[in-house]
């Protein structure tokens, strides 16, 4: 018996040993072996099997890493049609199917200390240790929570609030027992109340019906389109337990943004009855957790699958449905090779092993409602809210015309002042949303004009007033905030543009008693700060919320009664033909936040440009008509969905190089392409340097996506580049910066 093995480290070359007969009957395709490479041994995956082999000396396998096959064959059949769609190497897309944990086999099961309560404890007991010692009692109450324990105790420490030592205490006292427990590191290690399925409206009983149909004989993907709110979650639960049901399993892929303890909990606990046989994986899951998911994926001990987009190679075996959240979202997109989009791998998995596709949004992408709309997906409408509550109510604030006698305006118009007013007189909640971190973006010298940039990516710092520190949101470049004009030395230095850090700021000086809280990629670096602001929100605790994209998506509460987008502009004026979508979805979602309960929801919109359509539209939630004007343009440019497109971005430190490279490429391709492929001048992208790197792009256009990848293989494997510059391929971008 021989295989043939692609290392991982081997430049993509194939190649083939022999198996040792004891090792034969593991072997199979997918198993991860160590194969001789010249003097060294290299880890690598089994592609192929074969009874005789063409070669004479052909050398041993050396050692078989696992028990089982690791990469089942039809995730190595998706590798190679990803590593032929998205020209990029085998192994690079083989790569991208094993999490990094696995393919090392480093981490292993682990042990960890769990505590338990050690004996009953009584009230009265519990009162007295109150006044001595109240940060064990707390320790002790989530222990009795959570019936008794065992619990992990760094989780148990984290959701008291308490420090691990504080267990030990505990322990030392003979309260509590602490011992080590071969343990999966489950990061939800929580008992859920069964939640119980709800009855279905008239609406999603039709949709229902759809997705049964569609379950019990797949023939094409599902697009779900309801508004936030109309009960499209639902669905997809019953759709889980359908597939479980028939035994069968589910995989539901939701943005990373999304991927909230509240989505979390949603599903576990409809599924309280199963829960060991749910696994969640996300970005924040240390790799001893992600090993241990992906495990309980791989030996079939998990049967649904929530998790962001890498999870679309999660190891299910039989999936009865595919479940794709927020279908429109840019984040299933991955930006390192393989470039592939998690959305429409889902389709493809879908196909290849015979289940269900169901894409769900409330802002459908112009791909996904261009597919409907020909027929290649059957559209699924939710037109009402759950609730019946009619959408918000939209008002579109033009900052050009700030009120006269408001000299607080600029920031936060009045309307949208007093409305936050009126919300906090009625014990009411506020979010106010913008696409931007920081105090302000950059530093402006009003004497020069000079603006503080990052030395090494061609954008301006932005101010992070905490630290008084310019930072790179690029490359995380940052330094000390300048008191003079680093070019003229005038001390006019100035910040302009608005960040989340100064809108928490005029917050707290224009409302001194409100309860303000700030959710940002900077204020969120704890990993239970998430969780922990969350809660206070939706317990109360805060009356307003300010925050990045982090807070636009998934989150239910029930007491935010008004939205405030700070500056809607943002996004807007950026060099990429898909500006107005996102614009429009994103203000969308944020809308949707607003009146999810008993309350009517109010929205306000600031901006500089009120009449661009993606605003007008999102204002009289038309997405309908948005799509129109939408597909219009496209279609006039032969922008996707009408035609494909390919960005291939050279980048190296010598920018005369990288130049001449994008032109010569650019300059080949063209000698190669068939007629109907458009091929782009070499420009500079829109993001000309970044992380000390010149950047160059060439485009281009066609057809058919499968063409593009081809043509752009063929000539750049005929094109040697200068060492020091490298080349990316992105089949389908979504992002041309
Ligand atoms: P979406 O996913 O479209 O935003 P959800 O499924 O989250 O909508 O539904 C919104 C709210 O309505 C949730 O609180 C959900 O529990 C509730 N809900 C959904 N379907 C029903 C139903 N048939 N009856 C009662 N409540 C429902
Ligand atoms: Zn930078």
């Amino acid at each position: 018996m021989f295989v043939r093995v692609l290392p991982d480290q081997a430049a993509g070359r194939m190649l083939d040993y022999r198996v040792p007969r004891p090792m034969e009957a593991s072997v199979g395709i997918g198993s991860r072996v160590r194969v001789p490479v010249r003097t060294r041994l290299l880890t690598g995956t089994v592609i192929g099997v074969m009874d005789e082999c063409a070669f004479e000396s052909v050398r041993d396998v050396a050692a078989l890493l696992d028990e089982k096959p690791m990469i089942r064959p039809a995730l190595l059949d998706l590798a190679a049609w990803i590593a032929d769609y998205y020209c990029c190497p085998l192994e690079a897309a083989v790569r991208g199917v094993l999490p990094v944990a696995v393919r090392d086999g480093k981490v292993g099961a682990k042990t960890q200390n769990a505590a338990r309560v050690a004996r009953e404890i009584g009230d009265d007991e519990l009162a007295k240790l109150e006044k001595k010692a109240p940060r064990q009692v707390d320790a002790l109450r989530v222990l009795i929570e959570a019936g008794g324990g065992p619990m992990a105790v760094t989780l148990a420490a984290a959701k008291a609030g308490v420090s691990e030592s504080v267990f030990r205490a505990l322990e030392k006292n003979g309260l509590v027992a602490i011992e080590a427990m071969k343990v999966a590191r489950n990061p939800y290690a929580e008992r859920f109340v069964a939640g119980a399925e709800l009855v279905l409206n008239p609406e999603q009983v039709e949709a229902m019906k759809a997705v049964e149909t569609e379950m019990a004989r797949p023939e094409k993907p599902i697009l779900l389109f309801g508004v936030t709110g109309s009960g499209k979650t639902e669905i997809y639960l019953r759709a889980i337990r359908r597939a479980v049901d028939a035994g069968k399993t589910a995989l539901v892929l939701v943005p990373e943004i999304a991927l909230t303890p509240q989505t979390v909990e949603r599903f576990k606990s409809r599924f309280a009855d199963m829960q060991d046989a749910i696994a969640v994986m996300h970005s924040h899951l240390s790799e001893g957790e992600r090993y241990d998911e992906w495990h309980k994926i791989h030996s079939g001990e998990a049967r649904i699958v929530i998790g962001a987009r890498s999870s679309i190679f999660a190891p299910v075996e039989n999936p009865g449905i595919i479940i794709v959240d927020e279908e429109h979202e840019s984040s299933y997109k991955q930006d390192e090779a393989p470039r592939y989009n998690a959305r429409d791998l889902a389709v493809l998995r879908g196909k290849r092993e015979g289940a269900a596709v169901l894409l769900g949004s409330a802002t459908p992408s112009l791909e996904s409602w261009h597919n409907a709309q020909s027929g290649k997906y059957r559209l699924v409408r939710l037109n009402q809210r759950v609730d019946d509550k009619s959408m918000p109510v939209v008002r579109v604030i033009d900052l050009r015309r700030p009120a006269r006698n408001d000299p607080e305006g600029g920031i936060l118009s009045r309307a949208l002042r007093e409305a936050i007013e009126g919300r906090m007189g009625k014990g009411e909640q506020s979010i106010l949303f913008l696409n931007r971190r920081g105090f302000s973006t950059s530093m402006l010298c009003e004497v020069c004009g000079h603006v503080c940039e990052c030395p090494d990516c061609s954008v301006s710092l932005t101010y992070h007033r905490a630290a008084e520190r310019l930072v790179c949101h690029i490359c995380g470049h940052n330094r000390r905030s300048p008191k003079v004009c680093p070019k003229c030395a005038d001390p006019k230095i100035r910040h302009s543009g608005t960040g989340t850090q100064k809108v928490e700021e005029a917050l707290n000086k224009i409302f001194p008693k409100a309860r303000i809280a700030r959710m940002d990629a900077d204020s969120m670096t704890r990993k239970e700060a998430y969780r922990e602001t969350l809660g206070a929100f939706k317990e109360g605790r805060l009356d307003i919320l300010v925050g990045t994209q982090m807070i636009a998506k998934g989150l239910h509460f029930p007491n935010v009664t008004l939205v405030g987008i700070v500056n809607a502009d943002l996004g807007l004026h950026i060099p990429d033909f898909r500006a107005g979508e996102r614009v429009f979805q994103l203000l969308t979602q944020v809308a949707g936040r607003a009146g999810r309960g008993e309350m009517e929801g109010e929205v306000i919109v600031q901006t500089y440009t009120p009449f661009s359509p993606s605003i007008q539209f999102a204002r009289h939630h038309d997405y309908e008509g948005f799509m129109e004007q939408e597909m219009e343009f496209r279609r006039n440019f032969g922008y996707p969905p009408f035609g494909r497109m390919a960005m291939i971005t050279l980048r190296g430190t010598m920018r005369e190089r990288v130049e001449f490279s994008a032109q010569t490429l650019s300059r080949k391709l063209r000698a190669a392409a068939p007629a109907q492929i458009v091929v782009g001048e070499a420009v500079p992208a829109p993001l000309e340097k970044a992380k000390t790197y010149f950047r160059f792009q060439v485009s281009l256009r066609g057809a058919s996506s499968q063409k593009l990848s081809r043509l752009a293989r063929e000539v750049l494997d005929a094109l040697p580049m200068p060492e020091d510059v490298f080349v990316a391929v992105d089949i389908d971008p979504l992002h041309l910066m």
